[in-house]
């Protein structure tokens, strides 16, 4: 990456969209910022918000859709700017100990990603960050933001909507082809599917992403995307029934096959998050009937 190029930007009225490394793929992301007759705010700030300036640099508040490290990696550069965001994502904002809380991973793998965020993500904590709720609102002078919590990915995810420009970040329900992710103790799979119903409605003309997918104006193409993005969750279901079809697994078995990542995705978190989903599929279907765990196993039922 050239870091002297310009950030990539495109402007939907009020509403600028500054493209991070490939489209904001993790770690990079987009960087939202909406421009008010009286106030300027970011939404969230990825790694790019460091290679964009003024622009980014002026913002006079910043709303989090929700919180992970790459979401928080320009809040260093706006210390005075107050920091907004969902109240069930609030203690990951203010401190590591939350933050530590909300990722929910052992304590070993927990040591090394402090150090990750810290190095490469510029982390900085906001004690003073302030909590908001579904359905509240930000007036930046003739510009109105509405948060819309869809929960899942993070207990606080929400999307901002910028009501007169029709435009929805829709953060990390990020449309890829790697599907949905809820690996953290903050991460529902059940409110994840009710959120992602919810999404298909939002009345918004245009959808931007975190990551990868970046921008989407079209809403058949919307509803496209956002149908095989969901279609991920029921493929993850039908492959875990497939690996128990030979027998019992323990959940440990389970994590080294993985479910959500590739077999050689080795990542320090990686462990932990496979089991965290795993877990959630596993609870599900065993609601359903579908399996049941006995003898410190999983097998199928039924
Ligand atoms: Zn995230």
């Amino acid at each position: 990456m050239n870091r002297s190029e310009p950030v990539p930007r495109a402007d939907f009225g009020p509403v600028s969209v500054y493209f991070g490394h490939k489209s904001g793929k993790y770690p990079d992301g987009n960087q939202v910022m909406v421009q008010g007759r009286h106030a300027r705010a970011a939404f969230d700030t990825p790694p790019v918000a460091n290679r964009i300036g003024p622009d980014f640099d002026s913002a006079d508040l910043v709303i989090l859709g929700h919180v992970h490290e790459d979401h928080m990696a320009g809040l260093h550069r706006l210390p005075q700017a107050p920091v907004h965001v969902h109240h069930d994502d609030l203690a990951a904002a203010q401190s590591w100990p939350g933050l530590a809380r909300h990722y929910g991973y052992t304590d070993a793998v927990l040591a090394t990603l402090k150090h990750k965020v810290e190095t490469q993500f510029h982390y900085h904590p906001r004690p003073d960050a302030q909590g908001y709720a579904d359905g509240d609102t930000w007036d930046l002078g003739g510009v109105t933001v509405r948060a819309v919590h869809l929960p899942g990915h993070t207990a606080g995810h929400s999307a901002l909507l910028v009501e007169e420009a029709g435009v929805a970040f829709i953060g990390d329900i990020d449309l890829s082809s790697f599907g949905p992710y809820y690996g953290d103790a903050s991460s529902s799979l059940a409110d994840f599917r009710r959120s992602l119903a919810v999404l298909r409605e939002l009345p918004a003309r245009v959808w931007v992403t975190s990551h990868h997918k970046g921008v989407v104006t079209d809403r058949d193409d919307f509803r496209l995307k956002l149908a095989a993005f969901a279609a991920r969750i029921d493929e993850r279901t039908d492959r875990l029934l497939q690996m128990l079809a030979d027998g019992p697994q323990t959940l440990e078995q389970l994590v080294r096959q993985r479910l959500m990542y590739p077999p050689e995705h080795d990542d320090s978190w990686v462990d932990c998050a496979e089991a965290r989903a795993i877990g959630m599929h596993l609870d599900e279907l065993a609601a359903q009937g579908r399996v049941r765990h006995d003898d410190g196993a999983w097998r199928r039922a039924g």
